[in-house]
């Protein structure tokens, strides 16, 4: 038997916006036409913010004016608790909202609490429950509704079900960039190991858990300018930014030292995305991870190895949108992770066909 197959275009057209908040429908305002009007600065705004809510409002406002309809109310999957949960808050200052953030957990079982009007759930399977939920409450799917979806580990790479491939390709671009910086010295189990260390939280503070910079200290500590052990000196509090840790490094090999250069540059910069080569590596890494094996593959193996729509949110999509509501597509992930440089072929990942894939 075959694998249905479909891309997030099917559902959502190009109502979907990457990092940039700059939606790919070209007749919708992004940051760039909204900063001034929303009284923001340059800068733009993170998820979880007041700012990025501000914005992502009028996104949804001018897509409802689009057709004709007003925004009432939002519902939003998504599928971690601190980002998305922070999102869902900001979103609710300013609309109705619901939430619904999900991560399988298939060792214990199936449970789900409710706070703040967000479900949270141990099974993607349980937004069946938070759809029966919306109509108790009478908070319906209908016109005055938009469904915001974020991608990256709920639309596709569910969270805890088929997260690893996702994480995969941002490994291997990072060794890939690794590969060509350091040439012959790369030290591949080395790398793997700084990356572990530095992904821990007790890093956040300086890298801000922005992977641009943990890969790019993650290079730096296995070209052995900068020994893992050194990384003392950010826990004790005697180096604090990522700046300061990038002024600290000494004798980098040249490959580095530049791109040390373009890093320090996009970070005085405020650009949220700094390490844009490592980015379009990932971008492509993600995509060869889609639809890659053929109908018949298991699908325990299907789930391991490649990146699939998650059946539930998909289905919770397609009957949102049957019922009139807006569905728009929401991501902290990079644009430059996302779609493909200009003049170069290939699908932004909205438009990736993927197996549709569900837990069983
Ligand atoms: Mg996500």
């Amino acid at each position: 038997m075959g694998y249905r197959r479909g891309c997030l275009a099917d559902l959502l057209g190009d109502a979907v916006a990457y990092r940039g908040l700059r939606p790919q429908d070209p007749r919708l305002p992004g940051f760039a036409e909204l900063r001034e009007e929303l009284g923001l600065g340059g800068e733009l705004p993170r998820k979880g913010s007041a700012e990025y809510a501000r914005v992502v409002v009028r996104i949804l406002e001018a897509a409802q004016g689009l057709r004709g309809a007003e925004l009432r109310r939002i519902v939003y999957v998504g599928d971690t608790r601190h980002n998305d949960g922070r999102t869902i808050a900001a979103l609710g200052e300013l609309v109705p909202v619901r939430g619904f953030i999900a991560a399988e957990d298939p060792g214990s079982p199936p449970r789900m609490e409710v706070s703040g009007g967000v479900v949270y759930a141990n099974r993607w399977g349980l937004i069946g429950r938070f759809l029966e939920r919306l109509r108790a409450e009478d908070f319906p799917l209908d016109e005055g509704t938009a469904v915001i979806v974020d991608l990256d580990k709920t639309a596709f790479g569910a969270r805890g079900r088929n997260s690893a491939p996702v994480d995969a390709a941002r490994i291997a671009a990072a060794e890939r960039i690794a590969a060509s910086v350091l040439g012959g010295e790369f030290d591949r189990e080395g790398f793997q190991r700084a990356y572990r260390a530095l992904n821990d939280p007790r890093y956040h503070a300086f890298t801000g858990d922005n992977q641009d910079l943990v890969v790019f200290a993650a290079l730096v500590v296995s070209s052995g300018a900068y020994p893992l052990r050194r990384l003392e000196e950010v826990s004790a509090g005697k180096v604090r930014t990522f700046a300061e840790f990038l002024s600290a490094c000494e004798g980098l090999p040249p490959g580095l030292a530049r791109l040390r250069g373009e890093i320090e540059g996009a970070l005085a910069r405020g650009d949220p995305t700094p390490f844009k080569a490592f980015r379009r590596l990932e971008y492509e890494e993600t995509l060869a991870r889609m639809d890659l094996l053929p109908d018949g593959t298991p699908p325990e193996r299907v789930l391991a190895e490649e990146i699939v729509l998650t059946a539930e949110v998909w289905e919770f999509a397609g009957e949102a949108r049957e019922r009139g509501a807006l569905l728009f597509g929401l991501t902290d992930k990079p644009d430059e992770a996302s779609i493909p440089p200009a003049g170069h072929g290939g699908s932004p990942l909205h438009r990736a066909v993927m197996k549709i894939l569900g837990g069983r």
